[in-house]
């Protein structure tokens, strides 16, 4: 079979699709959490002692001893082999936005020759996949490029099915030898230390003794697309880049409004169903599932948990979403933009921080005490945003994502934090000095008291700001639907540990100067305020009159592409950051910035690669054949004494030779080789190949438009997007 089964072969195999298999499902009593070796497994599982051990490293992160570990892995090794495993696998998260995984067998043969499985708590507690195939940026040259991974307990093991087989899992950090980190997990749980450490200090200072373990938690939203696997697999675009290089734009678009929120198609529905049940079964609490703006897209949001377990789980979803997919017909598109001028898609990060004993600190309390603690840990994100703005926009810079932030349909490329009216207001009064404590005595007579009248959920949500306050946490709106969440939650987390140490500072000096606690908060965020209130925002951020005020008045960053974004992880402010709060030392964050870079790189190198490959074997020979069909049909008209007006004939000419006159413009350019530093590799993939090949679809494009439809070899927009 051709690598390009064609266009009229995919529409022709569609139609013909055999009815999908429906099977009933489960009750969700029954099928919660059945593949994953969680405490409840553990307790019926394990002795007394070791369980009581088992659980502190859970809810600590501690090391587990020798003897537990075993005990812990004999049991596991159990539980698995019943859930019809044969395998185990750590499961990784390298620099990518993909897991990693090396599998072995249970299977050992002892010294007569019989198969017996063995699983020992070293082999649970560390594996080692061979480093030099993942990427490790700077960090290769120190390393010899080994690495190895290791158990982290504080994120539940799971059953992994396929059709005829099971594996067990075992989220894990991957580390070089000389334990520097190679992996996404590894910062996020550095940060997560570093957040409670300062976010300590500051509940401290408040007057709090009994203070547990501070966490971040995270509900993730993602978007995608489903697309018939018929069309994608007779696009070489889809296929390799996971988003259409060519395509003129339909007939019908998003413009009618009727997909966001309709009715979801059956056959949609039946995936929906498949895929949540296996979440379910890992324990992965999908909430909330619908259709979203564009034609073929619809989102998914699983309830929130603690940040490091939302990440393993929303790592594992992106890989179910596509498996499950295959199996359904479909191709998922986690690309952030699939289709141009189709709304892309995105992944809102909710996130917000707390423990047991003061609880969520980013929720507004009942009594004045609780709201200062909130009014503190909110400032201090205000002030991150403001300082570390170009570093937000860093972890969500990919080369797909800017296809999206930036073009009015995604949170701008400018950081600003939306606060909703009443909590700018308050933010606003303690900045000009218009709330005064200490007053009126009686508890609720703070002047703060308009505070306890916060709505949970604004109605007024602002959809067009990257950075939200909604109710109870912060949405992180300008995340890629494509990327991991680890990254911002880490930026967040650190960002937050930064500015709640520097709140600690101020606090301390305040109350040490004999102030009350609501008089010292109100003075250190009314400091705050003054140096980095111009980050917060509640307007349009999609018109250009706040594109020109956030960057002339304001002196924030407009920052549109990963080339001008990624250089902010090498500024020293943003070095310093990281090594003081220990979540990344600056050779780490170093060897972050060559990767994402390198990255960059690869994927505009890939699609101009494609680019030409298709403009010269697809869409050229179509066009030229359409041109000599038309010159054929105006020679012969002409024997007969009929004359064919040329017009048509000619701009297909003119698009013919655009399309030749592009191509050999793209493909000069990619040969440029040398280039002095990673910076200017990047820029000029941004600046010289990405117009270039824009110039080739801009003729395609137009060629599409008149090529006769038999001709024309690539799945159209409308029957892409129309046809279920
Ligand atoms: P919307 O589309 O209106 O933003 P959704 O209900 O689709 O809302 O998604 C909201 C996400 O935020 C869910 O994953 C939800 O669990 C999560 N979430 C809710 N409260 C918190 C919180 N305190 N911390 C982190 N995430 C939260
Ligand atoms: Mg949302």
């Amino acid at each position: 079979m051709s690598a390009n089964p064609g266009r009229q072969t995919a529409i022709q195999n569609i139609t013909n699709r055999p009815p999908q298999d429906v099977s009933p499902t489960d009750f969700l009593g029954k099928i919660w959490a059945e593949d994953v070796f969680n405490l409840e497994r553990m307790e019926w599982a394990l002795s007394k002692n070791a369980f009581k051990a088992i659980k502190k490293t859970v809810q600590t992160g501690e090391p587990l001893d020798a003897a537990t570990a075993n005990v812990v892995a004999a049991a596991m090794k159990e539980w698995a082999v019943s859930k019809g495993a044969k395998f185990f696998s750590h499961i990784f998260y390298p620099m990518t936005n993909i897991t990693a995984e090396k599998h072995d067998g249970f299977i050992v043969s002892d010294s007569e020759g019989r198969a017996i499985t063995e699983f020992t708590g070293s082999l649970l507690i560390k594996g080692e996949p061979d480093g030099s195939s993942f990427p490790n940026g700077s960090l290769r040259m120190t390393n010899a490029a080994r690495g190895y991974t290791a158990w982290d307990p504080t994120s539940p093991a799971y059953i992994m099915r396929t059709d005829n087989g099971a594996t067990l899992m075992i989220p894990s950090v991957f580390m070089s030898w000389t334990g520097e980190a190679l992996d996404k997990k590894i910062p996020l749980l550095r940060s997560n230390a570093a957040m409670d450490k300062a976010g300590r200090k500051v509940l401290e200072l408040m007057g709090e003794t009994d203070i547990a373990a501070l966490n971040s938690s995270c509900g993730a939203e993602q978007e995608y697309f489903l697309l018939d696997a018929h069309f994608a697999n007779s696009r070489p675009d889809l296929l390799l880049a996971g988003r259409t290089l060519f395509g003129a734009a339909p007939a019908k678009g998003q413009e009618f409004d009727d997909h966001y929120f309709g009715a979801i198609p059956a056959r949609v529905q039946v995936f929906m169903q498949d895929f949540e049940d296996q979440l379910y079964k890992l324990g992965i609490p999908a909430k909330t599932h619908h259709n979203e703006v564009a034609p073929g897209q619809f989102e998914i949001a699983p309830y929130f948990e603690a940040a490091n377990v939302a990440a393993d789980h929303q790592q594992l979803m992106m890989t179910l979403m596509k498996a499950t997919a295959k199996k359904h017909g479909f191709v998922c598109l986690l690309h952030e933009k699939p289709f141009a001028g189709v709304n892309g898609s995105g992944k809102h990060v909710n996130w917000s921080v707390g423990n047991a004993t003061q609880g969520n600190l980013l929720d507004p309390g009942s009594t004045p005490h609780e709201n200062l603690l909130f009014l503190l840990f909110c400032g201090a994100v205000i002030r991150g945003v403001h300082l570390y703005g170009p570093l937000l926009r860093a972890v969500i810079a990919t080369a797909s994502n800017d296809h999206r932030l930036g073009a009015n349909e995604a949170p701008p490329a400018i950081l600003s934090v939306y606060l909703g009216d009443q909590l700018e207001k308050v933010f606003t009064d303690i900045k000009e000095g218009n709330i005064h404590t200490g007053e009126a005595g009686g508890e609720m007579d703070l002047g703060l008291s308009q505070i306890l009248t916060f709505e949970r959920d604004p109605g007024d949500r602002n959809r067009t700001s990257p950075f939200a306050f909604t109710g109870n946490r912060f949405e992180f709106r300008a995340v890629g639907s494509s990327q991991s969440v680890s990254g911002p939650l880490v930026a967040m987390n650190t960002i937050l540990a930064d500015s709640l140490d520097w709140i600690a500072e101020k606090l301390e000096a305040e109350l040490g100067a004999g102030k009350n606690q609501a008089d010292a908060v109100v003075t250190v965020l009314r400091d705050l305020m003054n140096e980095h209130g111009n980050v917060v925002f509640g307007g349009d951020g999609y018109s250009a009159e706040w594109h020109r005020e956030a960057v002339e008045e304001r002196g924030l960053k407009n920052i549109p592409t990963t080339a001008d974004a990624l250089p902010a992880l090498r500024e020293d402010s943003v070095v310093q950051l990281f090594s003081s709060t220990g979540v990344l030392s600056p050779p780490e964050l170093e060897s972050r910035f060559e990767v994402y870079a390198e990255q960059y790189i690869l994927s505009i190198e890939v699609e101009a690669k494609l680019v030409l490959d298709m403009a010269r074997t697809l869409i050229y020979p179509a066009a030229t054949t359409y041109l000599a069909n038309l010159a054929g049909a105006s020679q012969s008209l002409s024997g007969m004494g009929v004359e064919m007006d040329g017009t048509i004939m000619g701009a297909v000419a003119e698009q013919v030779n655009l399309l030749s006159s592009s191509i050999a413009g793209l493909a000069g350019a990619m040969e440029k080789e040398d280039f002095a530093s990673t910076e200017e590799h990047m820029q000029f993939c941004a600046g010289d190949i990405l117009p270039l090949m824009n110039e080739v679809r801009a003729a395609a494009d137009a060629l599409e438009g008149y090529v006769a439809d038999e001709l024309w070899p690539l799945p159209k927009y409308q029957e892409m997007l129309f046809i279920k």
